[in-house]
């Protein structure tokens, strides 16, 4: 499946008022009614659908596709195109409906957040990094301690006491679903759920354990290193896979998600992977030219040429002393703004010095 995105052709920040406008052009590109492609025209507007909700466009950015093909529903949802389940949508004038908690009701596709999730799986868990300018140059090792789910020892994650029994649960008589029956806008639906007494299991321990309450896992401070490459930007998430929590009973564990917020700095701006930064010079260092000394974020000192007669306000190029590319090889580089700064305060001498040049017409 093509990126939501690129079916619209907008980049990856455009604004909803973008969104809506290329929607609208391809829309009537392809309506079939105009003999567009139906097949493109579905694309264009399940993309549309997403991008232009806001909670659905972020859940989308993170987790990717919602309708991703799911185990229980055998709708074939996950293809594109919504009539797989003998519903024809071909109409495609959804309206307001949430086409997530309709199909979420209807046919027991997971919704929240966005992938199927396995009955014991453990939830995602997303938490944001404050990082300074200068780790981004470096990037950053640091522990972190992360109260979550985690598998019970006692139990080994199996949630029984150790040598108990495991029987049958009675709740679903090891079917692992009940079933339940719902109102919905389609008249009267029954549906499976799973069982809230050994989630999903089928079976459960005869004596639960001890530690956990059978749960087969307990929440703990846990000790998280986080390891986060140079080169990264605010609002940007990283992914730890299974560092979420614990599932239930040895389920899969959920995975962490490492949201990114770069502090601003006092004397550099970052653009992008370039930084920016000022610096004022002497009035006679900028009419003599020569060598200034620059601070690089990395607190080295690099010596900068500059030609004599310089103006105020002249930028300068330093190459490869920026940011490292997040997702390619190479540095960003460092601008350098100089301002010539003139003295508050004169001494005797400078001031007849000055009062010479002055003569001079300069
Ligand atoms: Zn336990
Ligand atoms: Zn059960």
């Amino acid at each position: 499946m093509v990126d939501y995105y690129t079916i619209l052709g907008v980049n990856k920040n455009a604004s909803n008022e973008d969104i809506k406008k290329a929607y609208r052009k391809l829309a009537h590109q392809y309506h079939p009614d105009k003999g567009g492609d139906s097949e493109k025209f579905k694309q264009i507007s399940e993309a549309y659908q997403v991008l232009s909700n806001q909670e659905k466009r972020a859940q989308y950015d993170k987790y990717g596709r919602v309708f991703e093909g799911n185990s229980n529903a055998g709708a074939g949802a996950g293809q594109g195109g919504f009539n797989g389940a003998g519903f024809d949508f071909n109409g495609f004038d959804f309206g307001n409906f949430d086409l997530g908690d309709i199909f979420g009701d209807v046919f027991g596709f997971g919704g929240g957040k966005g992938k199927s999730k396995a009955k014991n799986r453990g939830d995602d868990i997303e938490i944001e990094i404050k990082l300074d300018l200068k780790d981004v140059l470096t990037g950053l090792k640091k522990n972190i301690f992360l109260s979550k789910m985690v598998n019970c020892k006692r139990c080994n994650g199996t949630g029984g006491e150790p040598n108990t029994k495991v029987k049958e649960c009675f709740t679903c008589r090891g079917e692992g679903e009940v079933q339940e029956l719902r109102k919905t806008m389609f008249g009267q639906v029954s549906r499976f759920v799973v069982c809230p007494e050994c989630k999903g299991q089928g079976k459960i321990p005869e004596k639960p354990c001890n530690v956990c309450s059978g749960e087969g896992r307990i929440k703990e401070d846990q000790k998280i290193e986080l390891n986060i490459p140079s080169g990264v930007d605010s609002g940007q998430v990283l992914k730890m896979e299974g560092a979420g929590d614990a599932g239930i009973r040895g389920g899969e564990a959920g995975d962490l998600y490492i949201r990114m917020l770069v502090k601003n700095h006092p004397v550099f701006q970052r653009k992008g992977d370039d930084l920016i930064t000022e610096k004022e010079i002497a009035f006679s260092q900028a009419a003599l030219g020569g060598e200034i000394d620059i601070k690089t974020l990395d607190d080295k000192s690099i010596s900068l040429k500059i030609p004599s007669g310089l103006q105020t306000g002249k930028v300068f190029k330093i190459s490869g002393k920026g940011i490292t590319h997040f997702n390619s090889w190479g540095k960003g580089n460092l601008f350098v703004k100089l301002n010539i700064k003139t003295p508050e305060k004169l001494n005797k001498k400078q001031k007849d010095l000055l009062e010479q040049l002055k003569k001079e017409g300069i």
